[in-house]
């Protein structure tokens, strides 16, 4: 489908006056990109140009567009009954089938489950239980929150402030004095002279540090993504998972795992905390890939441990919740998703193509401004430098991600600027030729932005 040309430039009139959009100008100065519609790993824009969505929309399309399946499941839960309340003691039969689901695919004994509307609202939800149980059980000194530089939790007043990407900042207002970040863990930014290994011990004694500095009686959580997605897919070093949670369990400091990216299926596993980095964590927050974006939903999965220890054996209300909990639509729309997601085995289809695609981007290393290639499952970042011996980076006004990412869809790829990193999140239904297609418009694109610097003289080696 394409609009004519009255009507787009109407439509984008129309975006420009009165739409604000999220990471966007508030009034706005340049137009919109609109997006029309989308089948399989394909999405196609308003000027009719078909793009492999190397993005996934945000990380979140994993089962690509177009499934008609969702369409139906979504269509007779909202003939059947669109919406209900979940509060207090109301139930709906797809929020709790769901939440049953959720608890059989966490680890552990992570077997109870509040439905939120999305990731934000899944974080913010995990760090209030903290609260709730601290305060619960005689530790209301227990408030702090150790994060990470690099991390992004989401964009409520207490989830922007657990976020660690500081240029975010701008002119917004955080919470001050409760949460705590460490530095970035990711390994191509260590140190010079260090090895991974000294860089992983000194990252995780940081955290360790951290928590003695503050007291342990007065840290709640410590929340990590286990790969760092929009801070610039980081993957930390090997071990540093199981080792900070090991600290974390040695100091009573509950460990929230920020799976908002990493699940259904995006690493290969529902939940990539234990099958991909062996942490059972306390809580696991997730959203995204749980519908593939079809409808917004999210999930805090909490430990059974931690429910019987805030409640004490006595009845315990947590008054936190969101009108839109459990939304039966939204949980029929996680069920069959996560239905699709087995059925087709995009698990094991990721597990057996990331190879591929972590072979052809590695290719790229050879090229002028790469500096790094790195990634798991099916999330790659690649990162661009000035100077590859030094890994200096390029100046930021140069907007190397940004350039590249326009440059890809010149070549008919869609792929995410972070910085001085593109992000790549394709919807797991992609094959060898869809990687093909991804990391051959990524090399053309590569080469003419370096010729481009280049041109412009910019120094690059
Ligand atoms: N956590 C992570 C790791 C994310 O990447 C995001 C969003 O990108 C969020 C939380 C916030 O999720 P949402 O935008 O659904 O509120």
């Amino acid at each position: 489908m394409t609009c004519d040309s009255a009507a787009e430039a109407a439509l984008r009139t129309l975006d420009r006056r009165h739409v604000i959009h999220p990471w966007g100008e508030l009034c706005p100065s340049a137009e919109a990109s609109f997006m029309l519609a989308g089948e399989g790993a394909y999405v196609r824009d308003l000027d009719g140009t078909r793009l492999l969505d190397g993005v996934g929309g945000l990380w979140c399309v994993n089962i690509g567009y177009g499934r008609r399946e969702m369409a139906e499941a979504i269509a007779d839960q909202i003939m059947r009954l669109p919406f209900y309340s979940a509060f207090m003691d109301m139930a709906t039969p797809p929020a709790t089938e769901l939440s049953a689901k959720l608890a059989d695919a966490a680890p552990g004994d992570l077997s109870r489950v509040f439905l939120t509307t999305g990731g934000s609202t899944a974080n913010d939800t995990a760090v209030r239980l903290l609260h709730f149980l601290f305060n619960r059980t005689g530790r209301r000194k227990k408030k702090h929150i150790i994060t990470r530089a690099q991390a992004y939790h989401g964009s409520t007043f207490l989830t922007a402030s657990l976020s660690g990407k500081f240029a975010d900042r701008t002119d917004l207002d955080l919470l001050e004095g409760q949460v705590h970040h460490l530095s970035s863990v990711d390994p191509y930014r260590r140190p010079a002279g260090m090895t991974v290994a000294e860089f992983c011990d000194q990252r995780v004694a940081e955290l360790e540090n951290k928590i003695l500095e503050l007291g342990p009686d007065t840290v709640a959580g410590f929340i990590a993504e286990p790969v760092l997605a929009s801070g610039g897919v980081i993957v930390p070093p090997s071990g540093y998972h199981a080792r900070t949670l090991e600290i974390c369990r040695r100091y009573g400091v509950k460990y929230i795992s920020d799976e908002v990216v990493t699940g259904f299926g995006r690493l290969g596993h529902v939940f990539a905390s234990e099958a991909v980095f062996g942490i059972e964590p306390d809580v696991i927050t997730c959203a995204k890939g749980l519908t593939s974006g079809y409808v917004p939903l999210g999930a805090a999965i909490v430990s059974e441990r931690l429910c019987r220890e805030a409640s004490g054996g006595e009845s315990a209300i947590f008054s936190h919740g969101f009108t839109y909990s459990g939304h039966p639509v939204a949980c029929a729309a996680a069920l069959t998703n996560m239905a699709i997601l087995e059925r087709e085995d995009l698990y094991g289809h990721v597990r057996r193509l990331s190879p591929y695609l972590f072979q052809r981007l590695e290719e790229l290393l050879g090229l002028p401004l790469v500096g790094d290639v790195r990634g798991l499952g099916l999330l790659a970042g690649v990162e661009f430098v000035a100077d590859k011996a030094s890994r200096r980076p390029l100046a930021p006004e140069i907007a190397i991600g940004k350039r590249i990412a326009t440059a890809c869809r010149r070549h008919g790829v869609m792929v995410r600027p972070l910085g001085s990193t593109v992000g790549i999140s394709p919807p797991l239904t992609i094959g060898r030729e869809e990687v093909d297609v991804l990391a051959s418009a990524l090399r053309s694109s590569i080469l003419e932005v370096a010729d481009e610097l280049t041109r412009e003289s910019v120094t690059i080696g």
